[in-house]
C-alpha cells in the first residue's frame, strides 16, 4: 500500500459507498429492490470490491454494460443477480445462461435470436425488456405512432420459448435536471412506461416481477417512480444529491504529491504552449499527475486543488504525467506533500465544470495506471 502512495493514487472509501447505499436504501418504499450500477468498473471505483460490498450489504441486483464486465464479477465470486444493460451478441447466450446473467432485450429481432439458441440448448435466459420512452437510445419504440407496434413486438418477444421475462425497464433523459420542462418530460416518460406495462398485462397477459425506471436522478427527485426496483449509479458513489437530502459522501479521493518546487522570477512562462506567465515571484510546485492519469487537459489553468491550508491554483497546460500549481501563498506545502485533486475537501464538480463535463466522465477517466487504494 505504501509503495502505491508515492505518486498518485485514488483512495476509495468502501465505507462511504456502503453508507451511501444504506442512505439511499432507507429512503425507498418498503419492498423496493436496490440495483447497484457497477458498469465501467463501478464508475472507476473498482467493480469487484464495490460489488462484494453491495452483496454483503444486501443489495438485490447489479448492472453492468457488457458481458466482460459481468464475467469479471462472476469470476470474482459475485453470486447475486446481474443485468447486462447493453448489447451481448446472441452467440454468447449459453455463457449468459450458465452464469445466471440477465440480458436486456431492446428489440424483437434480438429476442428471437436469443430464444432460438436458448431453446436449442433446452435452457432459459432471463431477460429484462427495455422500452424507449423518450431517451432515444436502446429499447422498443413505444411512443405515439409506435405504441401499438411496440406492444405487439414486446408481447411476441415475451412469448418466445427459452426466455424468462423477469423485468421491464426504461431510462430517463432529464430526471437529474431542474426546471419545469424537464419535470414534464420525465413525468411523460413515466406515464408512458406505466400505461405500456398495463396494456401488456391487459392485452397480452404479460406480467413482470420487476418494473424499474429510476436512475440516480429519479431516485432522488421522483421517489414515487421507484416501482419494484431503483437503479442508481452516481448516487452510490456520492454525487447527484444536489439538495443534500441523503448526506452522501464521495466514494473516491484522487490524490497526488508534489514532486518538485521551484521559485520563478516574474515573467517566466510555464509549461507547453507558454499559456501561463508568472506576474510576480512565484513558488511553483510540480504535481505527479497529468492527463494520462485522467486529469482533463481542457481544465488547464482553470482549477485549483486542495492542499493543507488552502487551495493551489493549477498553472499552465496540464502535461501527460505532470502539471504545475502555484504554492506561493502556501509555504507549508513541501515536496512530498499530498494534494487532493478531488474528494471531500475539493468537490469533483469544480473539476468537471472546469472541464465542461459531468462528474461521471471525470470518475471514469481516472486511468488504469492510478492505483486504487481501499481504505476499509
Ligand atoms: C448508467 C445507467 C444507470 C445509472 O445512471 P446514474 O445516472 O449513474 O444513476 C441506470 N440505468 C441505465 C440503463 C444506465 O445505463
Amino acid at each position: 500500500m505504501d509503495d502505491l502512495q508515492k505518486r498518485t493514487w485514488a483512495e476509495v472509501s468502501l465505507k462511504n459507498i456502503r453508507n451511501n447505499y444504506k442512505a439511499i436504501r432507507s429512503a425507498l418504499p418498503r419492498g423496493c429492490r436496490f440495483l447497484g450500477v457497477v458498469k465501467a468498473d463501478a464508475y472507476g471505483h473498482g467493480a469487484l470490491p464495490v460489488s462484494m460490498m453491495l452483496q454483503e450489504a444486501g443489495a438485490d441486483y447489479l448492472a453492468v454494460s457488457c458481458l466482460d464486465e459481468a464475467m469479471e464479477l462472476r469470476q470474482g465470486g459475485i453470486t447475486m443477480p446481474i443485468l447486462i444493460l447493453g448489447h451481448t451478441p446472441p452467440r454468447y447466450t449459453q455463457t449468459l445462461i450458465e452464469n445466471n446473467i440477465s440480458q436486456t432485450i431492446s428489440c424483437f429481432a434480438k429476442a428471437s435470436e436469443y430464444s432460438e439458441i436458448a431453446s436449442k440448448l433446452g435452457k432459459e435466459l432471463k431477460i429484462h425488456i427495455k422500452l424507449d420512452t423518450g431517451m432515444s437510445r436502446l429499447g422498443f419504440l413505444c411512443c405515439k405512432e409506435h405504441y401499438e407496434e411496440g406492444l405487439k413486438n414486446v408481447i411476441e418477444a415475451c412469448r418466445l420459448p427459452g426466455l424468462i421475462h423477469e423485468g421491464i425497464y426504461t431510462h430517463f433523459a432529464v430526471s437529474d435536471e431542474e426546471g419545469e420542462e424537464n419535470e414534464e418530460y420525465t413525468r411523460e416518460q413515466f406515464k408512458l412506461f406505466i400505461s405500456f406495462i398495463e396494456d401488456l398485462g391487459s392485452k397480452g397477459d404479460i406480467h413482470f416481477e420487476i418494473r424499474h425506471c429510476a436512475n440516480s436522478g429519479a431516485t432522488i427527485n421522483y421517489p414515487e417512480m421507484a416501482l419494484d426496483m431503483v437503479r442508481p449509479g452516481l448516487l452510490l458513489y456520492g454525487y447527484g444529491d444536489t439538495k443534500g437530502k441523503l448526506g452522501l459522501k464521495p466514494g473516491m479521493r484522487l490524490v497526488t504529491t508534489v514532486s518538485t518546487i521551484k521559485i520563478y522570477e516574474p515573467g517566466t512562462s510555464v509549461s507547453y504552449g507558454r499559456r501561463y506567465v508568472t506576474d510576480k515571484k512565484e513558488r511553483m510546485g510540480v504535481l505527479a499527475i497529468g492527463y494520462a492519469d485522467g486529469l482533463p487537459r481542457i481544465s488547464s489553468n482553470k482549477c485549483s486543488y486542495a492542499v493543507s491550508g488552502g487551495f493551489a491554483p493549477q498553472r499552465g497546460s496540464i502535461c501527460m504525467d505532470m502539471c504545475m500549481v502555484d504554492l506561493s501563498h502556501l509555504p507549508q506545502v513541501d515536496v512530498g506533500s499530498e494534494v487532493e485533486i478531488f474528494g471531500e475537501e475539493n468537490s469533483i464538480y469544480k473539476l468537471s465544470e472546469a472541464a465542461g463535463t459531468i462528474p461521471y466522465e471525470i470518475l471514469c477517466a481516472v486511468s488504469k495506471r492510478v492505483p486504487r487504494v481501499y481504505k476499509d
